[in-house]
């Protein structure tokens, strides 16, 4: 029986909107040699939150595919749909400590909102929320629920604990926080990103809120995961503060690209893994890693051995 005395806790967390590809298989792998390099745990969570985008039986694909790499959960996999009520209960502790408030807008209001105030629209596709419900509806019906991002960017404020917690400091509201990849990262979420949407109008649960209070819940001290979603950890910082929960190192590992220099996704081309050669599939996605050394294995369980070795100490903690 594999002994765990770290504490180290990681986990893949794929959305079951189809199978996975070359791009997912990197981050699942990351995050799996990460856990291991560290003597740790490593949990799968299937995050259906966003149902419209799920694909009925690719919850089950996913983990066929990630059982043929040999790449086995720790604990049986945890589906973000049937834990819906704990995140109204993180949403009801805000409403509460009035960290987050009520929105009648639709798109067209935001837009129309910017454009008056002569403010940018979009962020990677993404308006940014100029605040206006955070004094109340002005009688319109409330849609969304949005987190008030701008009370609590300060280095005393709410919890500070967790993994991270010594490289995160707030300067004049810009947010500071370290990856263990990329290095220093910086964002001001209020102005760059705005109120972000914790409950959707549609009533579906926001990624951001789902992920947090799921990583808190499950005890997750690392987070390794694709280069493509480091942009949203500022904000999943700031939620952790509001919720007096721990922040937990991050790793956000190289992308695998398109056809078209973007990241690999089903628009450009990806396909899903043809598990038929996991070793092939191991080798790839150590290409990308840029493990380093040769790895001579005749099973998936054997390369991922040897593959411990090479990921351990590459990016200190
Ligand atoms: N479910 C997210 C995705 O598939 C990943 C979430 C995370 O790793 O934080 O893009």
């Amino acid at each position: 029986m594999a002994c765990y005395l770290s504490g180290y806790k990681g986990r893949f967390a794929p959305s079951p909107t189809g199978p996975l590809h070359a791009g997912s298989l990197v981050a699942a792998l990351a995050s799996w040699l990460d856990a291991r390099a560290h003597g740790g745990r490593w949990l799968v969570r299937i995050e259906d939150v966003d149902m419209p985008r799920c694909v009925a039986g690719a919850d089950e694909t996913i983990l066929a595919q990630l059982a043929a790499c040999s790449l086995l959960p720790d604990e049986p996999p945890l589906y973000q749909s049937r834990r819906g009520a704990l995140y109204q209960n993180a949403l009801d502790q805000l409403i509460a400590q009035g960290l987050a408030y009520p929105c009648g807008c639709s798109r067209q209001d935001i837009a129309r909102a910017l454009a008056q105030r002569g403010q940018p629209q979009q962020r990677h596709g993404e308006l940014v929320y100029p605040g206006s419900c955070r004094g109340g509806l002005n009688g319109k019906p409330a849609r969304a629920w949005r987190l008030q991002t701008d009370k609590y960017q300060s280095n005393s404020a709410l919890a500070q604990s967790g993994r991270a917690q010594a490289a995160i400091k707030f300067i004049a509201n810009e947010l500071l926080w370290q990856d263990r990849r990329l290095g220093r990262q910086t964002q001001n979420v209020s102005r760059d990103v705005g109120d972000f949407v914790l409950k959707r109008a549609d009533g579906l649960w926001a990624y951001q809120l789902a992920m947090v209070v799921d990583d808190a819940a499950q005890g997750i001290t690392d987070i390794v995961r694709g280069e493509d979603l480091a942009d949203n950890t500022a904000r999943q910082i700031l939620l952790q503060r509001a919720l007096g929960l721990p922040t937990p190192r991050y790793l956000h590992t190289p992308l695998v690209l398109g056809a078209d220099g973007e990241k690999l996704s089903k628009q450009n081309g990806a396909r899903a893994l043809d598990t038929r050669d996991p070793l092939a599939l191991l080798e790839q996605a150590g290409q990308t890693l840029e493990l380093p050394g040769q790895i001579s294995a005749r099973t998936p369980a054997e390369w991922l051995q040897q593959a411990v070795p090479l990921w351990a100490n590459r990016y200190q903690t």
